[in-house]
């Protein structure tokens, strides 16, 4: 079967490339090849930097090397959302792959100080991962992974013997399948046999949203710390399968530059990270320097490029006792493409990626005995630090929200966070922590810093730029009650069981026989899925704009704003199916749903009154392509379609013109499509007659443009901090920039964008710089910056004064509802969700 393929793919692909390209353009001198093994050309059809490699083929070879070399076997850890396969080629001496499970526990014993003291590091070797191409479109990182692993497999020697006697080397040959086959894709099919440098070439142009990303569009070099795609729970289970003291990250950037290696700038450096491992980063450094040297490549360190945010691959390891390594290769985003540095070509960019990886190798060869200790050491010290920490645990709880609560734990315990129950109640800044539905994080435990990188907010920065977002405190994007507990006599004895897997969320109903009506609460977060559900059968469904009190003698009950009320008589389904159908969507989402025996309550409103109003079945349309947001429309279409199975119609800017809106009563618009004057008037009409158009971050320019609103945008003003100094243009610019910070909101329950809420105040997260001044109708601004909102992050005064008291979301004449900031951020906000899913199905109800 494998002679076929290979046979298939010969001929398919070497008639049609004539190239003086060969493998000793790439491969060091001097080293012989085992002739069994095969070769990237005799596998592919074609040298490596021809065509790009598709994911299919290159996780193809990976297999074929593993199969016929004693020296690798192949491990998959995930399968992206496509089905695509992500796994490592785990590469080492004969002897070595024999035991390779025991030399990995006995690696793992330096991450435990209750045993590292016994591991002989001389007789241990040193694990090394090799990581390319998380972002899809960075192609000469994949397919110098090819390369690298023909090299180790086939090279014969004393050098690569002594390499692979004491090191474990993992390639992982490409970290984002998906949005690689969409790249691949592209440059191929566009590529010309005689290569066209003109950069103005179409292939140049890939089209939206560009292999970057993965299926739903998510950067996955930002999600190693929020794990919410497939891809990287599996890679981070796996980073702690392994713990490798290096961790290469191989990127490209624009085509202009040159070759950058970290370390990067010193001063953003994340400040729980060791110092130690910036100096193991700039020692590793001086082999890349030696090894770039011997061909001639031009290279820079540590003027660019950071590690603060602990999300991303180069950064994920240094806090876990690894090392991390950026490496950025100018991209050819092709071929061959004409640069002010002359012409780069796709095969210079690969050999680039793959002679980095050599000097990584050797680096970690001659410093195996530094970076074992390095690891012991990080971990020993780890819990000496809790010891002296102020903080001595961290509780928290949702008691309304089970789904919130048991998905923050399972982050935790990916990330071999231990949680334990508490065996008392316990009452802190005013909140009730009772024992049963309330969990602590002890800070006195291995993964020491990188708890407090989760729940320490931080307001002081050495730095005011940052490469990414400058806080990430977790329990405020899911918006829990937590609390930092610094007492002996708070924290003494409380630990309970310890939590080891994330508490299930038990759905149920509790209702009579034959109930008058059924209600579920808002608050739980899957409450809108079960409404949907519902919909989706047809089902009379109804919404109440008040609380009330219901007391029938057996269920006594305050409802909030928000309940939902699905009356048991006036359905199309008999009784006995409804309450089959209501048991099942309870279970299914985990909720409560509640059957009441009478139409009259205890207090406030009646289920009979016209405050419960009906609801229609949202049916949500989404401009997408060309021009509008590829993050924000991603996140999106994430929620919508992975947690709350709400189909999402995404039409292109082209075809407004024509569509016929009819069929929707939602329509999103995120960042600035170009739609025809034809296509805004289709729009407009079907606004009129009453469709709700959500405008979604930039998306609002846009509407406020086209004059579907009046927004009141407060534009930046300098903020004093300019010098005027040329030099200083790019940092007075950063430093007025909002990185990526958390403020609070204050919230009025009583408006249907915040049903659901229990409380009045709401941690956002803010990333742009926007500030929009509330409207005038006072009560269409449910969601407002408090006047002293900064919770956690960069911003500086004259931004937060700007911001304070201004709208985070408003209602606008004409069914316009705006949200000025991103309530979907990194699909890890779990605590705005609610307030745009509001929109989406209680839009409607707002008058
Ligand atoms: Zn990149």
């Amino acid at each position: 079967m494998k002679k076929i393929l290979f046979l298939i793919l010969l001929t398919s692909f070497s008639t049609l490339v004539k190239s003086q390209l060969t493998l000793d353009y790439y491969l060091p001198e001097n080293v012989a090849y085992n002739s069994s093994v095969p070769t990237p050309r005799m596998f592919f059809g074609h040298e490596i930097g021809e065509w790009h490699l598709s994911h299919d083929k290159l996780y193809s070879y990976m297999l074929v090397l593993a199969k016929v070399s004693e020296k690798a076997l192949w491990e998959e850890y995930a399968k992206s959302y496509e089905g695509r396969p992500l796994g490592q080629l785990i590469i080492s001496s004969p002897e070595n792959i024999k035991n390779i499970e025991q030399l990995r526990q006995e690696h793992l014993s330096l991450c435990d100080p209750s045993r590292s003291g016994k591991s002989d590091i001389d007789e241990m070797p040193v694990f090394i991962k090799l990581g390319y191409g998380i972002h899809g479109n960075e192609s000469s990182a994949q397919n110098a992974s090819a390369l690298v692993a023909y090299y180790l497999i086939a090279g014969e020697g004393k050098e690569i013997d002594e390499l692979l006697k004491n090191a474990v080397i993992l390639i992982d040959p490409a970290l984002n399948p998906d949005g690689m086959q969409r790249h691949s894709t592209w440059v191929n099919f566009t590529k010309s046999l005689n290569n066209n440098p003109d950069p103005a070439s179409w292939e140049f142009s890939e089209t939206w949203p560009g292999g970057r990303t993965n299926h739903y569009w998510f950067d996955l070099n930002r999600d190693y710390l929020m794990l919410q795609q497939p891809e990287s729970k599996g890679r981070v289970a796996a980073f702690h399968k392994w713990k490798p003291n290096i961790n290469t990250d191989h990127h490209e950037t624009g085509a202009n530059e040159t070759f950058f290696f970290q370390p990067g700038i010193k001063s953003r450096n994340n400040p729980l990270t060791p110092p130690e491992n910036y100096e193991l980063t700039a020692e590793i450094g001086k082999y890349h320097e030696k090894y770039l040297n011997s061909i001639g490549s031009l290279y820079y360190t540590e003027e660019s490029f950071d590690d603060f945010y602990i999300g991303k691959g180069s950064s994920y390891p240094d806090i876990h006792g690894s090392v991390g390594i950026l490496f950025e290769q100018a991209g050819v985003k092709g071929h061959l493409r004409e640069t002010p540095g002359g012409l780069l070509s796709f095969p210079f960019a690969i050999r680039n990626q793959f002679t980095v990886s050599l000097s990584t190798l050797e680096a970690g060869l001659r410093m195996k005995n530094k970076l074992l200790e390095s690891q012991r050491n990080f971990y020993k010290e780890a819990l000496d630090m809790a010891d002296k920490h102020p903080v001595r645990a961290y509780i928290f709880s949702e008691p309304s929200d089970n789904s919130r609560v048991s998905e923050f734990i399972n982050i935790l315990l990916q990330h071999r966070i231990k949680i334990f129950g508490t065996t008392r109640d316990i009452t802190k800044d005013g909140v009730l922590y009772k024992t049963g539905n309330s969990y602590i994080v002890p800070l006195k435990q291995t993964e020491y810093r990188f708890i407090r990188s989760l729940f320490e907010p931080v307001k002081e920065f050495t730095d005011s730029a940052f490469y990414d977002v400058s806080t990430w405190v977790l329990p405020m994007s899911f918006n829990l009650n937590y609390s930092a507990l610094t007492l002996a006599k708070e924290t003494d004895g409380l630990a309970g069981s310890e939590i080891i897997s994330p508490p299930s969320v038990a759905g149920q109903l509790v209702s009579p026989e034959e109930p008058y009506a059924f209600l579920f609460e808002w608050s739980e977060y899957y409450s809108p899925k079960a409404l949907f559900m519902l919909q989706k059968t047809g089902l009379n469904t109804r919404v109440s704009m008040e609380s009330f009190v219901y007391d029938d003698g057996v269920l006594k009950k305050r409802f909030s704003a928000g309940t939902i009320v699905i009356p048991a008589s006036g359905q199309a389904i008999s009784g006995q199916e409804l309450r089959s159908l209501m048991e099942k969507t309870a279970i299914e989402c985990g909720i409560t749903v509640y059957g009441v025996r009478t139409g009259l309550t205890m207090e406030g409103i009646d289920l009979g009154s016209n405050r419960i109003v009906v609801l229609s079945k949202p049916s949500v349309a989404m401009i997408t392509g060309e021009g509008t947001n590829s993050a924000d429309a991603g996140e999106i279409w994430h929620l919508l379609d992975t947690r709350f199975n709400v189909p999402l119609t995404m039409i292109t800017a082209q075809r407004f013109s024509t569509a016929d809106l009819k069929r929707y009563n939602v329509l999103i618009i995120t960042g600035s499509p170009d739609i025809s004057p034809a296509g805004i008037d289709n729009i407009r009409a079907w606004n009129r007659s009453g469709g709700i158009l959500i405008g979604y971050e930039t998306g609002n320019r846009w509407l406020a443009r086209n004059k579907f609103a009046d927004m009141e945008f407060i534009e930046e003003t300098g903020d004093g901090k300019e010098d005027g100094v040329y030099m200083n243009r790019a940092a007075d610019r950063q430093v007025r920039q909002i990185p990526g910070s958390i403020l609070e909101t204050h919230l009025d329950l009583t408006h249907p964008l915040c049903f659901g809420y229990i409380r009045d105040n709401l941690p956002v997260f803010k990333s742009t710089s926007t500030a929009v001044k509330k409207t005038g109708d006072i009560y269409n601004n449910p969601v407002q910056y408090t006047a002293d909102p900064l919770l956690s992050g960069y911003c500086t005064a004259t931004n937060i004064s700007r911001i304070k008291g201004t709208s985070f979301a408003s209602v606008h004449e004409n069914r316009v509802i705006s949200f000025y900031d991103n309530t979907n951020f990194r699909a890890v906000w779990y605590g705005t969700n609610k307030v745009f899913l509001n929109a989406i199905f209680f839009g409607q109800t707002i008058r």
